[in-house]
C-alpha cells in the first residue's frame, strides 16, 4: 500500500535511527513495521434529494500491544488510506510518549462535510459505525473527533453504536457530548495540552512568557482553545489563520470574539472587513497564509494539517520554535532543515497529545461509571503532560538530540518493550 514517496513512508523514515539508537530486536522492527490491519469500506448515504452517494472510508488500527487502539476519524476531501495509516502510526507513538495505555488506529472519510446537510452528515456518521462495528469496541478500538468531527458527531456515532448492540456502551467512542458520558474538559484538551508543553519548556529554557509572542496557524477546535488559554497566560496572540486566510495585529489578537465571528462567518477572511467594533478598533491587518508562517515570531503554531513546512518554504521560517498541534505539519527533510536553521520544534506527539490524554480519561470514566469534575480533569491532565514533556527535554539534552527524537526515544522504546514482553512465539 504504502508506495515509495508516501507519507507514511516519509513519517517511518525516523524509525532506523531510533531502532538502531535504542538497540531494538528485529522481531519489534518487522512487527513495527506496517499497520496490523487495514480495514476499508464505501459507506452508501441517502442524499436530502433522494439520490444515493457513497463515500469511501477507513479505519487502520496500526498496533494494539500496548492496549486497546485508539484514534480520532476525520472527514476530509483528501483523506485516503496512507493518510490515515501515518496517522494511525503517530497514534501509536504518541500514546507510548506520554504514557497511556493505548495502542493506535484512525480512522477518515474522504467527503468534504462542508457540503452535507446535518441530515446527510448524520446518516455518514452513522453508517461509519455500521461499517466498522465488527472490528471496533470498548477494548479492542475507540473512535475520537479529529479534523472536521466534532461531540455531535461523536455522539451520532455512540448512539448508532447503542442502537446496533441493544446497550448503552458509553466507552466505544470518545469526546462525546457530556450528556451521553462525554468527559469535562475534553474539548479543550489537545489546546491545554499544547498550551502545557509550551509552558514547560518556556520553564526548562527559561523563557518568560510575558516577553513572546505567538503565530497561530490553523483556528478549528484546537488552534482556538490552545490560542484562547495562551491569551490567558499572558502570551501575546499576533496573528491567526485558517483555511480562507490569515490576520495579523502587533499588539495581539483575542481569539474569543474572532471566534465568535468565525463561527457566523465560517472563515477569518471577512475579519478586516466585518462591521463589528471588535474588528475596526483593533487594527486587525488581513496577510497571506504564506506570510504567517515567515512570520519573526517566537513561536509558531502548527494547528491545521500535515505537510505545511516542506523544503519548499523552510526557509523562511523565522520563529524561534514551532509547536505543532497538527499531526505532521513539517516533513521529514524540512525537519531536518528545521534544525539545521536552530528552530526548536516541540513535536505532535508530544504537543497534542493532551487530546487523547482526556479521551483517556473520559473513558477510564466510562468504564467505572464514576464521573470527575473539570478541575480534577485538568489536574491529571497538566501532571501527566508536564512530568512526560519534562523527560523528554531531559533526554534530548543528555542524548544531544532534538526533541523529535528524544520523544521517539521515549515512545519507541516503551513500546519496544511491551513488544519484546509478549514473547516470541505468538
Ligand atoms: N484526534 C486526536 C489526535 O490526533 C485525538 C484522538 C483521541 O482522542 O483518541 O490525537
Amino acid at each position: 500500500m504504502a508506495s515509495h514517496n508516501s507519507l507514511l513512508n516519509d513519517a517511518q523514515s525516523r524509525l532506523t535511527d531510533i531502532f538502531d539508537r535504542l538497540d531494538v530486536e528485529d522481531d519489534v522492527r518487522h512487527q513495527f513495521g506496517q499497520p496490523d490491519r487495514i480495514h476499508q469500506a464505501a459507506i452508501p448515504v441517502r442524499m436530502d434529494d433522494g439520490s444515493l452517494q457513497t463515500f469511501p472510508a477507513w479505519r487502520v488500527q496500526y498496533d494494539q500491544t500496548r492496549g486497546p487502539c485508539k484514534g480520532g476519524v476525520r472527514f476530509h476531501p483528501d483523506v485516503d488510506a496512507d493518510e490515515v495509516a501515518t496517522l494511525s502510526f503517530w497514534m501509536v507513538i504518541k500514546c507510548a510518549v506520554v504514557d497511556i495505555p493505548f495502542g493506535g488506529a484512525k480512522g477518515g472519510i474522504q467527503v468534504d462535510p462542508k457540503c452535507l446537510s446535518r441530515l446527510e452528515l448524520e446518516r455518514l456518521s452513522r453508517g461509519y459505525i455500521r461499517a466498522f462495528y465488527d472490528v471496533i469496541g470498548p477494548d479492542r478500538d475507540i473512535p475520537a473527533p479529529d479534523v472536521n468531527t466534532n461531540e455531535t458527531i461523536m455522539g451520532w456515532m455512540a448512539d448508532e453504536y447503542a442502537e446496533i448492540t441493544r446497550r448503552k456502551v458509553p466507552a466505544i467512542i470518545t469526546g462525546k457530548p457530556i450528556g451521553l458520558g462525554g468527559s469535562q474538559g475534553r474539548t479543550a484538551g489537545t489546546g491545554r495540552g499544547a498550551l502545557h508543553v509550551l509552558e514547560a519548556w518556556a520553564k526548562h529554557t527559561d523563557q518568560r512568557r510575558e516577553d513572546m509572542t505567538v503565530a497561530v496557524q490553523g483556528f478549528g477546535n484546537a488552534g482556538y482553545h490552545f490560542a484562547r488559554l495562551a491569551r490567558e497566560a499572558g502570551y501575546r496572540i499576533v496573528a491567526l489563520s485558517d483555511s480562507q486566510g490569515a490576520i495579523y495585529a502587533d499588539q495581539g489578537l483575542d481569539p474569543e470574539p474572532i471566534w465568535q465571528h468565525k463561527n457566523e462567518a465560517r472563515e477569518l477572511k471577512g475579519m478586516v472587513y466585518c462591521e463589528s467594533s471588535v474588528c475596526e478598533e483593533s487594527g486587525v491587518d488581513q496577510i497571506s497564509q504564506e506570510e504567517l508562517l515567515a512570520l519573526d515570531v517566537d513561536v509558531l503554531v502548527l494547528a491545521a494539517l500535515e505537510n505545511v513546512i516542506t523544503t519548499d518554504n523552510v526557509g523562511d521560517v523565522r520563529a524561534g520554535a514551532i509547536l505543532e498541534i497538527a499531526n505532521g505539519p513539517v516533513t521529514a527533510d524540512a525537519d531536518q532543515q528545521l534544525e539545521k536553521q536552530g528552530v526548536t520544534v516541540l513535536p505532535d506527539i508530544l504537543a497534542n497529545a493532551g487530546g487523547v490524554m482526556v479521551s483517556y480519561l473520559e473513558w477510564v470514566q466510562n468504564r467505572t461509571g464514576d464521573y470527575w469534575r473539570e478541575d480534577y480533569i485538568n489536574d491529571r491532565l497538566e501532571e501527566q503532560l508536564v512530568s512526560q514533556a519534562q523527560l523528554c527535554f531531559e533526554r534530548a539534552d543528555k542524548e544531544e538530540v532534538g526533541y523529535r527524537a528524544a520523544a521517539y526515544l521515549q515512545g519507541i522504546e516503551r513500546i519496544a518493550a511491551t513488544i519484546e514482553s509478549c514473547g516470541t512465539q505468538r
